[in-house]
């Protein structure tokens, strides 16, 4: 039976009808993250309703209604219970029953690194693998850990999905969680303009004048720009560090690695592949590094097999 997913993120939303570990349409719209979770929530119905009928699928024939959310989930209760820089009203927010109202349907919700996860593990880079760790590289961090072919939630559901405010400096700035040098003060998309400010002549690189994402600070490498190369070697050794720190928590076959930097993953993986291979207490090569292959749709494929086996993963 079809199910809808919805992939709620921080500049867009997903939406699609799946079946079978296949999406039989989706699409996406602009996120208004600052404003009311349930006016996205509807925004996103209306267009998952146009693909309904577009498809001729009736409610009856849905098996239920996922939905990935950026913060920490309680997916036994459908409860969002961190507040996260964006939707700021969801830690209230009755998913259950506004599933229910809206759509006549089960409802699950998940962390959208976890339900990624989930999405790579059944359908992509991650088939085969019973254990496995995933890093998504963007504005923020995101991580979720599945081990044994379960996944990792741990006794109040943050188990895996915050290797971005675990600490890799002691002398580290002050995060927006309010730790300190927090893997997100140090390789992060949203502390790239600060991080520039900290070396000399920084008006001086092509970096300054823009709000920066990775994609510039490895293109400006490319071309040579001394300021750009030295803030990518910087990321670099910074997601290394972070996977030797998974390796030794959670012992992986296999780490995944995503996000719009994955373009640069002939740079990225190989750096990260040799500082496991010589750092991890294993034989070299015991774990492998992977960019992931559902690029665009892996939280929204991962609720379909999270509805289907009623969230017992
Ligand atoms: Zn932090």
């Amino acid at each position: 039976m079809p199910v809808l997913s919805i992939d709620l993120g921080g500049t867009a939303i997903k939406f699609g009808i799946v079946e079978k570990g296949s999406l039989i349409d989706a699409s996406q719209i602009p996120a208004d993250a600052k404003g009311k979770l349930e006016t996205n929530l509807e925004r996103a119905s209306e267009g998952l309703q146009r693909l309904l009928s577009s498809h001729q699928i009736q409610l009856n024939q849905l098996k239920g209604i996922g939905i990935s959310f950026p913060g920490i989930v309680d997916s036994v209760q459908h409860r969002v219970i961190s507040r996260y820089v964006k939707y700021g009203d969801a830690t209230g927010f009755d998913f259950t029953a506004w599933g229910k109202q809206h759509w006549q349907l089960p409802l699950i919700l998940e962390n959208d690194a976890r339900a990624a996860l989930i999405g790579e593990w059944q359908y992509g880079a991650g088939k085969g693998y019973t254990n496995i760790g995933m890093i998504t590289l963007g504005t923020g961090l995101g991580s979720a850990v599945l081990i044994n072919g379960k996944l990792l939630r741990g006794e109040n559901f943050i188990a895996g999905n915050l290797w971005g405010h675990t600490s890799v400096n002691l002398n580290g700035g002050l995060c927006n969680c309010g730790y300190v040098g927090c893997l997100e003060t140090e390789a992060s998309a949203w502390v790239l303009k600060e991080k520039l400010k900290s070396y000399t002549g920084y008006e001086q690189s092509s970096l300054f004048v823009r709000d920066i994402v990775f994609g510039d600070v490895f293109n400006e490498a490319e071309r040579r720009d001394e300021i750009a190369n030295e803030m990518m070697k910087q990321c670099l050794h910074a997601w290394g560090i972070c996977a030797v720190n998974m390796v030794h928590a959670y012992d992986p076959q296999l780490l995944v690695f995503s996000g719009g930097v994955m373009e640069q993953a002939s740079v990225i993986l190989p750096h990260i592949q040799t500082m496991i291979d010589k750092y991890a207490w294993l034989t070299p090569g015991t774990v492998k590094v992977v960019k992931s292959e559902q690029v665009a749709y892996a939280a929204l494929l991962g609720l379909e097999y999270l509805i289907t086996k009623n969230n017992e993963i």
